[in-house]
């Protein structure tokens, strides 16, 4: 600034007074009185200290506005001022450590050339919208950077119009890379399961209903698959969570790798999974025998041995299946059908798939009821033991094999069928496998005084979970102590189920009871997932063969020749064989004559009360 601009040329301070009234007396002017002298004075000193203060203030705005550029250049915010054109016109130095150039580079070039093609649409948008009706917008964008890579940014546009320049818009840039990951990072727990990565309930859910919007408008078939794996209670409470967690991790890993990348795998919560099978064949056959594919691939990774901190596991999963298309249903019925057909699934004995069927439904109701009525059944005495015999060769009653039965007060006797598999899922199972193993005890003890019965043995089918119990060894040596029952004549009975698991705490288990005395029976034997190291590893007392072979025997040669690979592989290992199912003379003549040793069926006598068993028999 000038200093003619701030000083009244009339008056200025340059001149002295004295000249100024020389001046007025060149031009013959009175000599000026002491009086006006002084006042002119005054007002010159006056006139002096504003010029001062202007001076000061001069600096003081010139050091502001040093900082302030200072300021502006440096700010965390990059600011950008386009023209007309969009072109950029000034960009401050954060501005353009931002967009990952140098300024010189970035003057003149049209600023949408640094966003992101994937956002160029929506900051082209923007700018028109504020052009047409806003005086300011904020956008969210990606900077596609010059040395490669992102960087998320918010742009705030403002409008602005000097008079003497075509700038246009000012933007502000301010980097969001913590407030995107903020923002992710509470998707993520909001949307994902926090141990597996997996899309959670809300997520699958949310997933669902957009699908079933879009369908009602391209019809095409798709599937739910609700998924639990077997067992895992008895993992989780024999090994502890931290082995759960890695199981239920690599879990989750194979199912992701068995499904396409269109499909989504979420987790629902415990040993739960879902998967939603899209873009299947559109008419309801077909689509349902690609489901069951999918769903028999998913079964087969699942049941892959898993090398979990060292230790070998093997496990199942069972599989429930809902189609839907062009449907009337909500998300959150489509899953409880697939939930239901997994019960179904369950109960049909594991590692199984099953279709949602309208008739499961009424199972719902009932199924709700059964827990409590099965607690009440253990307190109300209302479960019942049956025995079964057992006999050799010559007929003879060697022993029997106790089945479960429960006196429902409403709905008659309840075969196991109906309860047991509800129990394992429940985990009732231990309080019940309790039950029958203390009631066959007693009855060991109690034929122990009779002489003609002393002889018998009694087979207690034990199932999986129950055996993997930290604690089922204690528990059967205690019931043994209390009954007073000879262990010698106590035989458990389980599946091949049992060895899936680890081997090692399935095999201290048994040489702990075995050295006991106790014996044991494989039962179902044929039909499961037979691995024969594991057979050899055990140490078993029988091999039952199951009783899909018996029956179908006489019709079916391949069932016999399986009955007769059973009974020489029995031999083979030092094992006695029983054939279960035997209900006809023809089917006990055909496993007579191929070697078998013992023989159990409504031929020789049906599960029935202690009380029922006739000897001689
Ligand atoms: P399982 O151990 O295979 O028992 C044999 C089943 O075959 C019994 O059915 C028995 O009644 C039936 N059965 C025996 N002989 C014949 C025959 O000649 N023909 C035909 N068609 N069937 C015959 P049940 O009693 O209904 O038991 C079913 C399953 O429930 C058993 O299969 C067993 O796995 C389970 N179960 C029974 N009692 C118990 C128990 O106390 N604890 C546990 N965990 N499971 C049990
Ligand atoms: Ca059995
Ligand atoms: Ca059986």
């Amino acid at each position: 600034m000038d200093e003619s601009t701030i000083v009244s040329p009339s008056i200025h301070p340059a001149v002295k007074v004295e000249d100024l009234l020389h001046t007025r007396e060149d031009s013959g002017g009175v000599q000026p009185d002491r009086d006006s002298l002084l006042s002119l004075k005054i007002q010159q000193a006056e006139l002096q200290s504003q010029i001062d203060e202007l001076r000061r203030g001069q600096i003081e705005l010139e050091e502001s506005r040093d900082q302030y550029m200072d300021l502006y250049e440096f700010a965390p915010t990059g600011y950008v001022t386009l023209s007309l054109r969009l072109v950029v016109l000034h960009i401050n130095a954060t501005g353009a450590r931002l967009v990952g150039s140098d300024r010189t580079r970035l003057l003149g070039h049209r600023f949408a050339r640094f966003i992101a093609a994937k956002d160029r649409d929506r900051y082209l948008t923007c700018i028109r919208q504020l052009k047409e009706d806003g005086d300011r917008r904020t956008v969210d964008v990606d900077l596609a950077l010059e040395k490669g890579g992102r960087l998320a940014v918010q742009l705030d546009l403002v409008r602005v119009m000097p008079a003497n320049s075509d700038a246009t818009i000012r933007i502000a840039l301010t980097d969001v890379t913590e407030r995107k990951r903020a923002e992710a990072e509470i998707k993520r727990l909001a949307f994902y399961d926090a141990l597996t990565f997996l899309p959670n309930r809300r997520f699958l859910l949310d997933r669902l209903e957009v699908l079933l919007t879009t369908i009602t408008f391209r019809p095409q078939h798709g599937s739910i698959l609700f998924l639990d794996l077997d067992d895992f209670k008895t993992l989780n409470d024999t090994h502890g969570h931290a082995f759960g967690d890695i199981y239920l991790q690599e879990a989750a890993r194979r199912l992701t790798s068995s499904v396409r990348a269109c499909d989504t795998v979420a987790r629902l919560g415990g040993d739960e999974f879902v998967v939603i099978i899209e873009k299947l064949n559109e008419t309801e056959i077909q689509a349902a025998a690609e489901t069951m594919r999918i769903g028999e691939k998913i079964l087969l990774a699942l049941s892959e041995p898993y090398l979990l901190s060292g230790i070998e596991y093997r496990s199942t999963a069972s599989i429930g299946v809902s189609l839907f298309c062009d449907e009337h249903l909500s998300g959150e019925e489509l899953l409880q059908q697939a939930d239901l057909a997994l019960y179904s699934a369950k109960t049909a004995g594991r590692n199984t798939i099953r279709f949602f069927d309208p008739q499961m439904q009424a199972t719902v109701a009932a199924r709700g009821a059964l827990l409590t009525d099965l607690r009440r059944a253990l307190q109300n005495h209302q479960f019942l033991l049956h025995y079964q015999p057992q006999v050799d060769r010559q007929r003879h009653l060697k022993g029997v094999e106790a089945l479960v039965r429960w006196q429902h007060p409403e709905r008659g006797i309840l075969s196991p069928a109906d309860f047991v598999p509800f129990a394992e899922e429940k985990g009732f199972i231990d309080s019940l496998g309790q039950w029958v193993l203390e009631t066959a005890c007693s009855q060991l003890n109690e034929w122990s005084r009779k002489p003609e019965m002393a002889h018998l043995s009694i087979a207690v089918n034990v199932s999986a979970q129950e055996f993997r119990h930290p604690h089922f060894v204690d528990k059967i040596l205690s019931i043994i102590e209390r009954t007073g029952a000879d262990p010698r004549y106590l035989v458990l009975e389980f599946t091949e189920r049992l060895m899936f698991g680890t081997i090692k705490d399935t095999l201290a288990k048994m040489t702990t009871l075995k050295s006991h005395g106790l014996r044991f029976s494989l039962d179902d034997f044929g039909i499961g997932y037979s691995s024969l190291a594991y057979l050899q590893s055990l140490p078993l007392n029988q091999l039952k063969i199951d009783q899909t072979f018996v029956r179908n025997m006489v019709a079916n040669p391949n069932d016999v020749a399986i009955a007769r690979s059973v009974i020489a592989l029995g031999q083979s290992l030092g094992l006695d064989v029983i054939a279960e199912g035997v209900e006809t003379q023809e089917q006990h003549r055909l496993l007579e004559a191929h070697g078998c040793g013992g023989y159990q069926g409504f031929l020789f006598g049906r599960p029935a009360p202690a009380e029922d068993l006739r000897l001689p028999f």
